[in-house]
């Protein structure tokens, strides 16, 4: 009987010690597989900075370009970029391996300007395809440096740029725990949006926007605009501030058209507000999409079109935290267009989505 209790523990410990050791192992044979021998490229004109109420984040880019044929799946490649960190009182030194500066130079005076956390940033290139970024920071910060990755870009010809970011954020030692919301007015600059009854889908979109970003402040909730003006915004930056900021929400703010295949008779269909979502998210902002879509639609008095799951729009599958894109009114429609031309609608909308917010992170 002893024999078999003996045997039973050795088995045991053969299960706990030695099985996780030959998976550990199975784990790191792929990782350098795939991303050994690979060099990548920080450009120093790409550095990223985003700062919100008692906090800073900083986007160290690490990219790489490569032909789907070299890197299979390009919805599951990523640039891992091998790091390390030593943080002391003052100073930031981040070690990346297998990178190469490239780039104009950027001499970060954008970055610093008025900086409340970083005093300064230089790069050194070392051999062996070795950067060290160092950080002088004015202390008093909580600092954690950690991988984020962006989504993939298409440079044609089947080539595709890959970029992960070491994000560096700054976070006040008081406690703020109130949540962080991107606000991301759609369209912008030389992309009007839909164009029609005399309005610009761009600037009703911006002036929504602002309203929400205020009703949120009010309310205590940190927030990021990504647009403040009339200017362009890529698709990707726009989700960028929200990944580096680790944001709990990504909303964006549109005004829908109407299909050009809808007949007369079936119009009234399309007129409404819907709200899209991407349910293949790592979080998914269906929950949100649902409470908003009903709080807006309730009051401005609007039909409600069925929530649309787009997994394919680039701003809904690049962002990380729960992501959805209000599609408020139909522009194209003459009555939601007149009730629109009255910014008391607007107001009502920034105050419809101001209880949304507080009904999603409440309940
Ligand atoms: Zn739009």
């Amino acid at each position: 009987m002893k024999k078999f209790i003996c045997l039973f523990f050795v088995v045991l410990l053969a299960c706990i010690f030695i099985v996780p050791v030959s998976n550990c192992n199975a784990d790191t044979i792929t990782t350098s597989e795939d991303s050994d021998n690979k060099i990548y490229d920080l450009q120093q004109n790409e550095f990223k900075y985003y700062k919100i109420t008692h906090k800073g984040a900083l986007g160290i880019p690490i990219s790489g370009s490569f032909p789907e044929s070299e890197v299979g799946d390009i919805r599951k490649y990523t640039v891992e970029p091998k790091y390390f960190e030593s943080i002391s009182n003052n100073k930031v030194e981040i070690t990346i391996s297998q990178v190469n500066i490239t780039g104009s130079t950027d001499n970060f005076d954008t970055i610093l300007k008025d900086n409340k956390y970083i005093k300064d940033i230089k790069l050194e290139q070392l051999e062996n395809n070795t950067v060290k970024v160092n950080i002088e920071t004015f202390g008093k910060t909580n600092i954690k440096v950690s991988p984020v990755k962006r989504r993939y870009s298409s440079l044609g010809d089947n080539k595709y740029k890959f970029t992960t970011f070491i994000d560096v954020t700054f976070e006040e030692k008081i406690k703020d725990n109130s949540k962080i919301i991107i606000i991301d007015p759609g369209h912008g600059g030389s992309e009007l949006g839909t164009t029609a009854n005399f309005t610009y889908e761009k600037q009703l979109n911006l002036d929504i926007s602002k309203r929400i970003k205020e009703n949120l402040e009010k309310a205590g909730y940190r927030t990021y605009i990504t647009r403040n003006d009339d200017t362009n915004v890529g698709l990707l930056d726009r989700t960028d501030c929200a990944n580096l900021l680790n944001a709990d929400l990504f909303f964006c703010i549109h005004n829908n058209s109407l299909p050009l295949d809808v007949t007369m008779q079936c119009v009234h269909m399309f007129r409404g507000t819907t709200v899209l979502y991407n349910s293949t998210a790592p979080k998914p902002g269906r929950e949100f999409a649902t409470i908003l879509m009903r709080e807006v639609s309730s009051t401005i008095k609007t039909n409600t079109y069925p929530l649309q799951d787009r997994p394919n729009l680039a701003v809904l599958s690049s962002a990380w935290c729960p992501a959805v894109l209000l599609e408020t009114t139909v522009e194209t429609d003459d009555g939601d267009a007149k009730m629109m031309m009255h910014r008391i609608n607007s107001q009502k909308v920034s105050d419809a989505s101001l209880r949304a917010v507080n009904k999603y992170f409440n309940e």
